[in-house]
């Protein structure tokens, strides 16, 4: 049924490690590809019609892909263009996020550049609400367009349910995010430009790039909402903003160095798990189990992935 629709590429038994920044997982049954909204569009009324299983990717740069695959249809809408009106750029999902950061950058338009060096697609940001020193990208979003399953809407940003790395996008997977537009405010690009590059220099000694990994595994965790018990053993420095790093737990639960096979946790991030090369989905899901329990059993508190599933 896919093949028939003009403007999708349309490939079987794609693997999925390729598309992965872990360089992990099994082939997706179906993988499309198309940079045409109404390509798209078809193609979801088409699988949906058709009750068939389907699936969203972006950059891969936050996704542990099962090594069995996913037996289901893998859709990534590729458009990738930028452009700017005034203070308003506008983007499609497509687009690298850092390309994104990096033309508002250019065009002296603050507001977007602490995401600076965060890898992976506008539209995976926007849908995990994508952050970093203390931002995040819902703050200057102001319309988000997407297929609701059926039909191309525009949201404005009260609409997308933004809280911290979550937003209605996340909790209706079967939306797929098409483009944004921010609100920006001029400024002095050289500035724009140093304070990009004094976080992507932070971020590159956290996360190598070629480190082949999903950034942080965990989400970190409101101080308010931990039990009186757990925070009391929160030192006053470890919070910030009101938040606590899932590090902090994993650290004292003795996560830091530890493996199964070759997915391993580096010895100088807790929540910072990785491929050292040939890791098997397995193993990754094995090791994440073992930090969640040995936090269970140390603080009597669950720790929740940022990280997605696929399959
Ligand atoms: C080294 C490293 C550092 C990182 N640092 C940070 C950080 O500082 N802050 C942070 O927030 N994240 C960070 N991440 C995680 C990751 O970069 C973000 O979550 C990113 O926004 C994911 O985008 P993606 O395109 O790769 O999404 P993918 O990994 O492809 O997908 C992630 C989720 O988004 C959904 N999705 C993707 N595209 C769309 C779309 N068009 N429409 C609807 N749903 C879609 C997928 O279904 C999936 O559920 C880091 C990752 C790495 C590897």
């Amino acid at each position: 049924m896919l093949d028939e629709i003009p403007g999708l590429r349309v490939r079987r038994f794609a693997p999925l490690a390729d598309y992965t920044r872990f360089g992990i997982g099994g082939p997706a049954d179906v993988l499309v590809e198309t940079g045409s909204e109404s390509a798209m569009t078809e193609a979801l009324r088409a699988l949906r019609a058709a009750g068939a299983p389907y699936a969203v990717i972006g950059g891969g740069t936050n996704l542990i892909v099962a090594d069995a695959g996913f037996r289901g249809t893998v859709l990534r809408y590729t458009s990738e263009q930028i452009a700017v009106e005034g203070g308003t750029l506008r983007a499609d999902a497509g687009a690298v996020l850092d390309t994104v950061v990096n033309f508002a950058i250019s065009r002296g338009l603050a507001g977007i550049e602490t995401l600076a060096g965060i890898p992976g697609s506008l539209g995976g940001a926007v849908h995990g609400n994508a952050g970093a020193y203390g931002h995040a990208i819902a703050e200057r979003i102001r319309t988000v367009r997407f297929i609701d399953g059926g039909e191309v809407r525009t949201i404005g940003r009260e609409g997308c349910g933004f809280t911290y790395r979550d937003s209605v996008f996340k909790r209706r997977g079967e939306w797929i995010v098409l483009a944004a537009e921010f609100d920006l405010t001029p400024a002095n690009p050289d500035e724009l430009s140093r304070t990009a590059a004094d976080i992507v220099e932070t971020r590159n000694r956290k996360f190598p790039p070629t480190m082949k990994c999903a950034g942080s595994i965990f989400k970190n965790l409101l101080l308010a909402e931990l039990a009186p018990c757990v925070a009391a053993q929160v030192p006053e420095s470890k919070v910030r903003e009101g938040k606590v790093a899932a590090a902090f737990f994993l650290e004292q639960a003795g996560a830091k160095g530890r493996s199964r096979g070759a997915i391993r946790v580096t010895d100088y991030h807790a929540n910072l798990i990785y491929n050292d090369g040939g890791g098997t989905a397995a193993d990754l899901v094995a090791l994440i189990a073992e930090l969640k329990e040995r936090v269970r059993a140390r603080f009597g508190l669950e720790l929740e992935e940022e990280v997605q599933y696929l399959g």
